[in-house]
């Protein structure tokens, strides 16, 4: 009970670990699936979908093709099965001259030797025409049907030594006992062809099924013409021998006379399913050998039974016999043809069922594949381009190109849109951009004095609000420099208010060009100016200060195209330190006071905190 619990839990811990892991697995596969692009999502998908296609596709062909390489099999097995017939029938054959010579006393006639030695040729070439055939590479499992052949070749050879001695005898030296032994011989020689017959027919059979049939009826044929040949040859010792039929001659042609009437019957039976071989052929040999040939040998039978014999040579019996069986060999050879025909049929069908389907599944998979490069080319792409642009135009990139050319119907109509939307946001862009520029000029606008473009009272002070705050004790000095133009009135009175604007632009340039770029210079109203600058000491303030006061006082201002005038300004230097405060007001009051100090003094000088030293004209 414990070990069963002890199983079940392992059993169960091992199951639940290979189920998160399969879990995990399947999350880390669909994490990756995910995170790839949508272009190689479909590329894999449309992959993974064709692949099953291709395989059923490839069996579809696959089996095609081996049902034509059996039908073309099944081409060459029949040809060698006719060929098998023919050998078979040129053996059978070639007892009827055979059995003549055997008949004949010496010398044989030159005619029968002839013959006879005409059949054995044919026999030969027919039999080493069939072994060529098995031997070639379409039939590699023929070795055991080669070797039967290549047996029953050896025996026709020993049967014809049988013969050969016996026709070198005379004929009254020619036992009957061994006459009947190599007439056996000869006929023996049949059955031996039979397994290879039969493995090709099962081979033809095999590659198409509706060869059975005439098969059949060609074997039953070739049987007919085989047991016909026998029916003659039962005749041949007794007609050398020239003695009425024994017992034992009456019993075998008995039992040949009964095959032939059985496989007249299943012939009979055979063609009678199949109509087209009610022929000519098959009337003809009804007519000449089950008529005429059987009733010739019924006529040879009545007359071989009386004493003495039949009176006519083995010789003379084919003369007449051996005629009335080729319209046999006729229906066979008709039956052949009409199989040949099926067969050369069903291979063409085989061959255009190949054709068709290699093209369909060729046509299949080049539709498919096109419908996945169209779907690629006309949907994922433009997709792809539009979310490229539609990302650039939401980042403030207005360059990217919209590809409405490339494209047409709802896509070409999407990019269009994203056209109007980025002719949009550019609109826009260079609206903000104007605004920005709008906001910049009212803000400097705001800051400059219209007259002198220097800084304006409202920007100076709270600059020089930001700068009092910030400053600390490790800081250099912050010194402020306000002067005023020394009865600027009168200028105004003698030149005129233009030629005073003119001398207000001329000391706000000078004021420029004398400080540092890090002073702050304003105009504060009217003709006074404020210079706020970062100094070392009240000295350097008080330098700066008197630099310009000489500039001014220099600085002739044309009038009216004569010599001009000069004017002077009076200075006020205050410096953070001396004010001890943060507070610019302090700073403001007492540089106003200072020059208040100046003008008070005599005008065109400069008044400095205690700390510095004054300086001026006088
Ligand atoms: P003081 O030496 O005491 O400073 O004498 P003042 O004449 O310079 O001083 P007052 O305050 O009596 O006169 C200032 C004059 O400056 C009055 C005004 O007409 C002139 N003024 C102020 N602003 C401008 C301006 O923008 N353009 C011109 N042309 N004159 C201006
Ligand atoms: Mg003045
Ligand atoms: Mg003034």
């Amino acid at each position: 009970m414990e070990v069963t619990a002890y199983v079940c839990a392992r059993y169960w811990g091992i199951s639940l670990l290979f189920d998160a892991r399969r879990l995990a697995q399947v999350s880390m596969i669909r994490n990756a699936f995910s995170a790839m692009s949508i272009d190689r999502r479909f590329s894999l998908s449309v992959a993974v979908a064709l692949l099953p296609v291709l395989v059923l596709c490839g069996r579809l062909v696959v089996h095609e093709w081996h049902s034509y390489i059996v039908a073309d099999d099944a081409l060459y097995a029949f040809q060698s099965y006719r060929a098998g017939l023919q050998a078979i029938e040129r053996v059978s054959a070639e007892r009827g001259p055979t059995n003549s010579v055997l008949g004949e006393d010496l010398p044989t006639p030159d005619a029968r030797s002839a013959k006879l030695r005409l059949a054995r040729e044919e026999s030969d070439a027919a039999i080493e025409k069939l072994i060529e055939m098995l031997q070639s590479g379409h039939c590699p499992a023929c070795a055991v049907e080669l070797a039967h052949i290549r047996e029953a070749r050896d025996e026709l050879a020993a049967a014809r030594v049988n013969v050969d001695a016996l026709i070198r005898l005379p004929l009254a030296q020619r036992r009957e006992r061994a006459v009947s032994s190599a007439v056996d011989g000869m006929i023996k020689v049949i059955p031996q062809f039979a397994p290879a017959i039969d493995a090709l027919a099962a081979n033809v059979v095999k590659g198409d099924t509706r060869a059975l049939n005439c098969l059949i009826l060609a074997t039953l044929t070739a049987d007919l013409r085989e047991a016909a040949g026998q029916l003659g040859s039962h005749f041949t010792a007794t007609l050398t021998a020239r003695r009425a039929l024994g017992e034992d001659d009456q019993l075998a042609i008995e039992r040949t006379q009964g095959r032939v009437d059985q496989l007249r019957e299943l012939i009979d039976a055979h063609v009678r399913d199949r109509s087209a071989l009610e022929s000519t052929a098959f009337d003809k040999m009804n007519q000449q050998y089950f008529g005429e040939g059987i009733a010739y040998i019924a006529e040879v039978r009545r007359l071989a039974s009386r004493p003495g014999g039949a009176g006519i040579s083995p010789a003379q019996l084919a003369d007449h016999y051996v005629p009335l069986m080729r319209p046999v060999t006729a229906f066979r050879d008709q039956v052949l043809d009409l199989a040949d025909t099926e067969i050369r049929q069903h291979r063409s069908n085989a061959l255009m069922l190949l054709a068709a389907s290699a093209l369909s599944v060729f046509l299949l998979l080049a539709i498919l594949l096109s419908i996945a490069t169209l779907f690629r080319r006309r949907v994922i792409r433009p997709l792809l381009d539009a979310t490229h642009v539609i990302g650039a135009i939401a980042n403030g990139d207005l360059t990217a190109e919209i590809p409405a050319a490339r494209y047409r119907g709802e896509i070409k109509a999407m990019f269009n849109a994203i056209g109007v939307l980025k002719a949009n946001s550019v609109e826009r862009q260079q609206l903000e951009r104007e605004r920005g520029r709008l906001i910049h000029e009212l803000k400097a606008m705001a800051e400059t004095d219209f007259l002198t473009h220097l800084l304006n009272r409202r920007a100076f002070e709270s600059r020089a609000r930001v700068s009092c705050a910030e400053r600390n004790a490790a800081e250099p000095e912050l010194a402020l420099i306000m002067f005023d133009i020394d009865h600027f009135k009168r200028i105004n009175d003698t030149y005129g208010h233009a030629t005073g604007d003119h001398a207000l632009q001329l000391v706000a340039r000078l004021c420029r060009e004398t400080c540092r770029d890090s002073d702050v210079v304003a105009r504060w109203g009217g003709e006074e100016f404020a210079v706020l600058s970062r100094v070392h000491d009240a000295a350097e303030a008080l330098a700066i200060a008197d630099r310009l006061r000489r500039k001014i006082s220099e600085t002739r201002i044309p009038c009216n195209g004569g010599d001009g005038f000069t004017i002077t300004a009076s200075f006020g230097v205050a410096l953070a330190s001396a004010c001890e405060s943060r507070d610019v007001g302090r700073l403001f009051r007492h540089a106003d006071r200072l020059l208040y100090q100046a003008k008070e003094a005599g005008r065109d000088r400069i008044v400095a905190d205690p700390l510095g030293v004054p300086s001026g004209n006088a």
